[in-house]
């Protein structure tokens, strides 16, 4: 079955995606964004005003070009590595892959 991205142009993310612009609190709410908060959760987890909340999400769709909260949540899913700033994080995509195990590729495989 071929990709059903394969006739169009639209993929399911607009790429490169530029993080370097992200100011360190637009970073944190990009992070937050992964796990699909509303704007209220989002509020009281940063304490800042849902006012405030939209802004840094305006801000960072415009500065990583991206058209969607949802866009941006699975860019903050893909890039996790690059805006967490815990070097050992259990998110971490890198530190997430299965160790080598004999054996666990069998059971993915399955
Ligand atoms: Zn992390």
């Amino acid at each position: 079955m071929p990709c059903p991205y394969q006739e169009s142009d639209d993929g399911p993310l607009e790429g490169p995606v530029d993080l370097s612009r992200l100011t360190a609190r637009e970073r944190q709410v990009l992070l937050l964004l992964g796990g699909g908060p509303s704007n209220g959760e989002l509020s009281r987890r940063l304490r800042i005003s849902e006012r405030t909340v939209k802004a840094h999400i305006s801000r960072i769709l415009i500065k990583t070009g991206q058209s969607t909260r949802l866009q941006a949540a699975m860019v903050s899913a893909l890039h996790h590595d690059q805006l967490c700033p815990s070097p050992d994080c259990r998110w971490s995509l890198a530190a997430g892959s299965p160790p080598h195990d004999p054996g666990a590729g069998e059971v993915s495989a399955a």
